[in-house]
């Protein structure tokens, strides 16, 4: 789908998976004009295929899109055309349990702009790929390890919206993390060094007795579509469900930890390093990590009655 300033997005075409053509001095290619979404399609067991609250999808785009000076496509053009790629690579959807379908919507400026300016077109595009489950047999704690140098967001950044320039200054503190051992890298806020904010591509909550608390967005943190989902489901669970500041002290005591995202679902943590001391959770993997994640995924997958109407099922 294209677009050219002060104009609409014009109903786009489906076409092979490939290269696409870029002018050197496109926006995105020179000043990261550039945005994207994540999502899956899952198959249920009588085979009809679910995308999971793709309006919210189109909506974070929209809000992106005004951050970075950029057109998008309305709500109806966005979920219409994720519907017409996964009807298009149907038989790459995973049967019931073994993956889905990972749906990757792109907006970028793909028009030419030598001074910096936003560019003067833009082109949506989507491609689609069949992923595995991100826990093979059962959930597997992962180990996080605090970062104190290199941060993800500033306040008055983009750091909450979902721009490809979020990414890349990232990649250090993950290789390097990883490296050492780490299955990724848990950023603290950019003023006072000393408050939660998330991991590389999932959100993080912290669970203490009946309370389930998560930071707050304030602009430096992605507005995780699953980190919304968990708060409802946690709060219809009867869990005390807070949106506040979490000191990186509180991790001491806390009963459990987990990361919310499309790829991960709820991901429990098993432990995390902070100066060099290690903070273990559970032996195993926590019971409210666990109940999350079953309930979110039987949602997800057309186990569980989706009373929320979040599941949308494509003709
Ligand atoms: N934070 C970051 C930085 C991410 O990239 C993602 C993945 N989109 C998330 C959180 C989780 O968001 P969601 O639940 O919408 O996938």
């Amino acid at each position: 789908m294209k677009c050219s300033k002060e104009e609409s997005f014009s109903n786009g075409e489906l076409n092979r998976y490939g290269n696409i053509e870029l002018s050197p001095s496109s926006g995105v290619l020179n000043y990261g004009q550039g945005l994207f979404e994540g999502l899956k399609a899952y198959r249920k067991g009588d085979g009809r295929l679910l995308l999971f609250r793709p309006e919210e999808n189109g909506l974070r785009l929209q809000m992106g899109a005004e951050r970075m000076c950029m057109p998008s496509p309305s709500i109806e053009q966005f979920i219409y055309a994720i519907k017409q790629t996964v009807l298009a690579n149907k038989r790459w959807v995973p049967p019931p349990g073994k993956g889905s379908l990972y749906i990757r919507p792109l907006l970028i400026g793909s028009g030419s702009v030598l001074g910096l300016a936003p560019a003067p077109d833009y082109t949506f595009l989507i491609y689609a790929s069949p992923v595995g489950n991100y826990f093979k047999e059962g959930l597997a704690p992962l180990n996080l390890v605090v970062e104190e140098n290199i941060h993800r967001a500033i306040p008055g950044g983009a750091g909450g919206v979902k721009t490809i320039t979020n990414y890349s200054p990232v990649l250090k503190a993950q290789t390097q993390a990883k490296s050492k051992g780490f299955s990724d890298v848990l950023y603290l806020d950019s003023v006072k060094k000393k408050n939660l904010e998330e991991v590389s591509s999932c959100n993080v909550f912290i669970v203490k007795g009946n309370k389930i608390s998560t930071p707050a967005t304030q602009g430096t943190i992605l507005p995780g579509i699953t980190r919304k989902s968990i708060i409802d489901i946690a709060t219809n669970q009867g869990y005390q469900v807070e949106e506040r500041t979490i000191e990186v002290e509180e991790l001491v005591d806390a009963d459990e930890v987990f990361c919310t995202g499309t790829a991960v679902v709820v991901a429990p943590v098993g432990s995390i390093t902070y100066q060099g001391k290690r903070f273990k959770y559970n032996t195993g993997v926590g019971a409210v990590s666990q109940k999350l994640y079953s309930i979110l995924t039987g949602i997800q997958t057309g186990l569980i009655e989706d009373k929320m109407g979040w599941t949308v099922e494509i003709e």
